[in-house]
């Protein structure tokens, strides 16, 4: 009944904390692509966590991966070692073309770690003087909500009555390889960026910046950190999306996806000659690299080896890409960005903000959300099947009207 929506909802805002504005749909059970609400009404889940549902809602592998664990051990803390750790991180290293992993949980806790990886690099291996370590970031950047992170931050929302804040970045506009060339000085550890801005909108560089900043860091001696948070592990039709530019970072940021929407898992991925820096004691985290998150996580990297993702991304994402470029076509949609099974979709003003065509996409069965008053972002999980994608961008058309 349309009761327990209503009792869950008013129950939700009296006890707890205002900082989200969901759509108001409160969701029982999910399977696939498919969401099941406590009325038992179905939607089509075009958003998947913000990529981190890449292989669908109760994914069979996962699961069983993730109950199989649960009956053996789920937490050793780093205290010791345990069964599935090393084939974890190995197996991660591996998919990264890497030596090392340095597992985390959330993707800001996987930031953090990039963060102190590239002003310890910078202080022990490059030389830079003691607290003058300088960290390259973009504009309309987003890579969690920590005290340092919102510290690069430029959106107010995210940023404003949070300081003092942390210094050592500095911010440069996203795509400006010339803004980009006057920022990276003597004392600049690392260059942090999405390869595709996620949460700005799905925001794709123009072509060969990514490859021109390896170019530039690599000269400088300089590290490139790449946040493969979002943009990561299949989404684009690739692996990672720096691999559209043939670039391979210094280190790869990973979170969402990598726990398979079962546990939060994250990781920074790099070479001995980076990752080698730290010592023990020097960081850390409870549950990183705990037994659970390593055993659905290896399921994930196994999924990810055999390439079918990553090419269903590619071949559903063109799909995807021509029938949205045809409502800009029609003038219900002004601009169409992303990559794979990834897009940030402007809507033409007079046919709703972005929180409005949620409502009603919802109302019609389709989950997406909006991000910046006029955008909305698709993201399906990966295992949508095309029937489904087509049905739900019929949705679209038709709330678009
Ligand atoms: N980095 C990017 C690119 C993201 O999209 C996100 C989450 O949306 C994060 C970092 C933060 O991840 P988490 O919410 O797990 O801390």
């Amino acid at each position: 009944t349309a009761h327990a929506t209503a009792a869950a909802i008013r129950s939700a805002e009296e006890h707890s904390a205002h900082n989200y504005h969901p759509l108001p749909v409160v969701v029982a059970t999910a399977e696939g692509a498919w969401m099941t609400d406590v009325e038992g009404k179905r939607y089509l889940d075009m958003l998947a966590g913000y990529s981190a549902l890449n292989f669908g809602h109760g994914n069979r592998r996962l699961i069983d991966a993730a109950r199989a664990q649960l009956e053996r051990v789920t937490l050793t803390s780093r205290a010791f070692h345990h069964d599935r750790f090393a084939a974890f991180c190995a197996e991660l290293a591996a998919l990264c073309g890497k030596e090392m992993v340095l597992p985390m949980n959330t993707g800001a806790e996987a930031v953090e770690t990039a963060v102190k990886t590239a002003r310890k690099w910078g202080y022990e291996v490059k030389g830079v003087p003691d607290g003058q370590a300088k960290i390259v970031v973009a504009a309309n950047n987003f890579h969690g909500r920590t005290t340092t992170i919102v510290s690069f931050s430029t959106d107010h929302e995210a940023r404003d009555h949070y300081g003092p804040y942390t210094p050592g970045f500095e911010i440069v506009p996203y795509g400006d390889l010339t803004a980009m060339e006057a920022a990276v000085t003597a004392n600049t550890v690392a260059v942090l960026l999405e390869p595709i801005q996620g949460e700005a909108g799905v925001l794709v560089p123009p072509a060969g910046y990514l490859r021109a900043v390896r170019e530039l860091t690599r000269t400088r001696n300089v590290l490139f950190m790449a946040d493969e948070i979002q943009s990561g592990l299949g989404r684009t039709g690739k692996t990672f999306a720096c691999e559209h530019e043939g670039v391979v970072p210094d280190l790869y940021i990973l979170g969402k996806a990598l726990g398979g929407g079962v546990v939060p898992v994250s990781a920074v991925v790099g070479d001995r000659d980076v990752l080698g820096v730290f010592r023990p004691g020097e960081h850390g985290s409870t549950f990183g690299g705990n037994p659970l998150a390593c055993a659905v996580a290896l399921e994930v990297i196994a999924m990810l080896r055999t390439g079918e993702y990553q090419q269903r991304a590619a071949e559903l994402g063109e799909h995807l890409h021509h029938e949205l470029n045809m409502l800009v076509g029609a003038g219900a949609v002004t601009a169409v960005r992303g990559r794979g099974l990834w897009a940030g979709v402007d809507i033409a003003p007079g046919h709703g903000t972005g929180r409005e065509v949620s409502e009603r996409l919802m109302e019609r069965g389709v989950l997406v959300k909006d991000t910046h008053g006029a955008t909305i972002r698709i993201a399906p999980p990966l295992v949508i099947t095309k029937e489904d994608l087509d049905w739900g961008l019929e949705q679209l058309r038709a709330v678009l009207g």
